[in-house]
């Protein structure tokens, strides 16, 4: 879609064909010299490991623009690294984490007519992905690679203001188990979260959180996002045990919280009984795409927890003004997260 035919101020989070990507093949071992094409589609194998088997990782970042008109990343080293944590637990070839936040800045730059204004709330989210496109006929990782970067337009996450949402715990349903690839943002982990997704949806929930699959006890995370709960006071989530994916927002909000606000931090197991309890005042969750959602409500089966008249906690509004006010330098960027496009 052209830019111009674009209402950057009613944009949700849907797909929309911007003009530029970014496209590097893995082949013989080697990465080949990335370049900008034209958005467009390409033909695969259908032997391809990817459509067969899965063999396949991905990234979710912003580019925003800030009041002074300029184009900003938030922490894009992290996102490389994480890149090759993922890739390592999928047999995919790593990638050079300087080369990729470069490939990043370009395909950015390319689409930089895309990048919605910052008074409209929104961001151009990147998608980098790598896959693995070689024909493979065993369970086997694939010779051929490809690793592309694309970018999308997206709306603010809260259109209609700053709202909580509503999650159900569920009993049911598991998204990783230890030994497995929960850690590892593969394409793997999403298509089975789908039929969950749905069946909350279809009951007036936002998303689900998940529990652990061997107790069935502890919160791992929400769908797509991490889960923090403000309890007696401390700032809580869940601790990385490989089931989790460690989300960059989590580790944002963890040292804004404890460097800003001055709060005890505690990454630990977290049972469902405890955001039951009274001692546990506020819940929300955090993610590139959900920044930090506040959570209104946790329902089990009969049991419902309303927090705060579903109204935002005071916690989780500081930290929102914070991480967001970093984001877009209307804060002093202190620890040096934000990088400049150009
Ligand atoms: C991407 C993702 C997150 C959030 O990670 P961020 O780096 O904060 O965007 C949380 N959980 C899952 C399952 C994810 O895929």
């Amino acid at each position: 879609m052209k830019a111009e035919d674009i209402d950057f101020y009613n944009l949700g989070f849907e797909f929309i064909e911007t003009e530029t990507m970014y496209v590097v093949d893995y082949k013989e071992g080697t990465w080949s010299e990335g370049k900008l094409v034209p958005f467009g589609s390409f033909e695969i194998s259908p032997g391809a490991c990817i459509l067969n088997y899965g063999q396949g990782i991905f990234e979710g970042m912003k580019a925003l623009k800030t009041k002074d008109g300029e184009i900003v990343l938030f922490r894009p080293g992290e996102n490389a690294k994480r890149l090759n944590e993922s890739a390592e637990r999928m047999l995919i070839p790593s990638y050079d984490e300087e080369t990729f936040i470069e490939a990043v800045k370009q395909v950015v730059k390319a689409n930089k007519q895309y990048v919605p204004p910052a008074d409209s709330g929104g961001a151009l989210y990147i998608r980098p992905i790598i896959i693995g496109n070689g024909p493979i006929l065993g369970v086997a990782p694939a010779k051929e690679y490809k690793l592309i970067i694309f970018t999308v337009p997206v709306g603010p996450y809260f259109p209609e203001g700053f709202k909580g949402i509503d999650l159900e715990i569920s009993l049911k349903y598991t998204r990783a188990a230890p030994g497995g690839t929960g850690y590892a943002k593969t394409c793997c982990n999403y298509a089975g979260t789908m039929k969950p997704a749905k069946e909350t949806k279809e009951k007036g929930f936002a998303q689900i959180i998940y529990l652990d699959a061997v107790h069935k006890r502890y919160i791992d995370e929400v769908g797509t996002a991490n889960f923090f709960a403000v309890i007696d006071g401390k700032l809580a989530t869940p601790k990385l045990t490989g089931t989790i994916l460690p989300g960059i927002t989590r580790k944002s909000v963890l040292e804004l919280a404890s460097r800003e606000l001055g709060m005890d931090i505690e990454e630990r197991d977290i049972s469902y009984e405890e955001v039951f309890e009274d001692r546990c005042t506020e819940a929300f969750c955090t993610g590139t795409a959900a920044v930090i959602t506040p959570i209104a409500s946790i329902t089990l089966n009969e049991k419902k927890r309303v927090f705060n008249n579903r109204e935002p906690g005071e916690i989780t509004v500081k930290l929102y003004d914070l991480l967001t006010g970093i984001q877009r330098l209307e804060k002093e960027d202190k620890y040096g997260w934000v990088v400049k496009v150009e």
